[in-house]
């Protein structure tokens, strides 16, 4: 890393906080590490939630699970999103098991040579995104996958508001264990509860959870997790400017008085996007509001008192919970994580030591002639 802005990703506090989930559930444990481990980098975060217990990694696309079985990954992997019937002979192939979430699907892929294919079924319960609605149809997919040899591994829903309204998941669980009792089949996977769902919503049916979020601390239903990430960067130069000085693009900001006013290299093309202006991060502890637009590679912060060149700046961490700085972007967590992108270095911090330290865009070395 030359460039000082990186992402600290404890695994430490990944790893405890599968394991509390887990226990609090008594459930089997589902890792959903979609979008790259929502930011986070999947290869790093499977290999501890791994370690710390989880029994399936879920992800949302094909692309997303031959990334992880190309790392090395052999565990059990379902694809929580649409897969072409296409590639049902490299889903066969590489082990990964997908989602059937509707008539036209099953039959395109029954019509293919899909004998050893696992499936788990995905009923609509309420966020009309994909699965089957009607139990007949869903019989009748159930019996078309079993006739061509399909393996029925699985059943499951998604919750539409775990996070704010359990009357609307308490329908909806209804509906999908009406679904999973007219099945009258052995599922070995059988999952209805998400993060939330997972630490607010005590469910008898399913023996599995599936949990993304929260394993990175986030949650409103529990304060005992630990929070996991934090976004840093470093000021790198920093000046006093008089009354009347206009900063950054398009003059927004003028200053008023004297004030000091500091640089980092941090912006939105780091994911530290441009509705920042006007927030607050810390520089050695102190807070400093952004001021000014937010630059593609830079931004400039307004600071109480003058700070040493390199000050340590905390986009969020520690301090200011990314909760909080999704909160005042009227956005969530999940959002801020994704988008943090692929420039920003990830630190990985291991038995309270950073180990590794990771930039794929760094690291890349196909640029011909080198
Ligand atoms: C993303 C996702 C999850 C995980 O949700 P969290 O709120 O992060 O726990 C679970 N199930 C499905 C189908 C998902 O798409």
């Amino acid at each position: 890393m030359y460039r000082k802005t990186w992402m600290e990703i404890d695994l430490d506090a990944i790893a405890s906080n599968v394991r509390t989930i887990k226990e609090y559930t008594g459930k089997k444990f589902i890792a959903v590490l979609k979008a790259d481990a929502y930011g986070c980098g999947d290869t790093q975060v499977a290999r501890t939630v791994l370690e710390a217990g989880a029994d399936m990694i879920a992800v949302s696309s094909l692309d997303e699970a031959m990334m992880l079985r190309n790392e090395g990954c052999t565990k059990e992997l379902l694809i929580l999103g649409a897969t072409d019937p296409e590639d049902c002979e490299t889903l066969i192939k590489n082990n990964i098991s997908v989602t059937a979430y509707s008539t036209k699907w099953v039959k395109g892929i029954t019509s293919r040579r899909s004998s050893g294919l696992r499936v788990h079924l995905k009923v609509e319960t309420g966020m009309n995104r994909i699965g089957f609605k009607d139990i007949e149809e869903l019989k009748k997919a159930k019996g078309l996958l079993m006739l061509r040899g399909c393996s029925l591994d699985g059943i499951f829903t998604h919750f539409a508001k775990a996070d704010s309204d359990p009357e609307m998941t308490q329908k909806q669980y209804e509906r999908f264990a009406e679904a999973v009792r007219a099945m009258d089949y052995p599922f070995r996977w059988v999952h209805c509860d998400n993060s939330d769902a997972s630490l607010s919503f005590r469910d008898p049916l399913s023996n599995a959870c599936r949990v993304g979020i929260s394993m990175y601390g986030i949650s409103a239903y529990r304060d005992d997790l630990k929070p996991a990430l934090a976004l840093y960067t470093k000021i790198f130069m920093v000046k006093t400017l008089e009354a009347g000085e206009p900063i950054g693009y398009g003059s927004t900001y003028v200053t008023s008085g004297k004030e000091i006013i500091a640089t980092a290299p941090i912006g939105y093309a780091d994911g530290f996007t441009r509705a920042n202006q006007g927030r607050f991060v810390l520089v050695n502890g102190l807070k400093a509001e952004v001021v000014g637009r937010v630059c593609m590679d830079q931004v400039m912060l307004k600071l109480p008192e003058m700070v040493p060149g390199g000050a340590l700046t905390e986009i969020f961490g520690p301090h200011i919970r990314l909760e909080q700085m999704a909160a005042e972007l009227d956005t969530i967590p999940y959002e801020i994580m994704c988008l943090i992108s692929g420039r920003v270095t990830r630190i990985y911090v291991k038995n309270g030591k950073p180990y590794e330290e990771s930039n794929e865009r760094m690291s890349k070395s196909l640029v011909s002639g080198s």
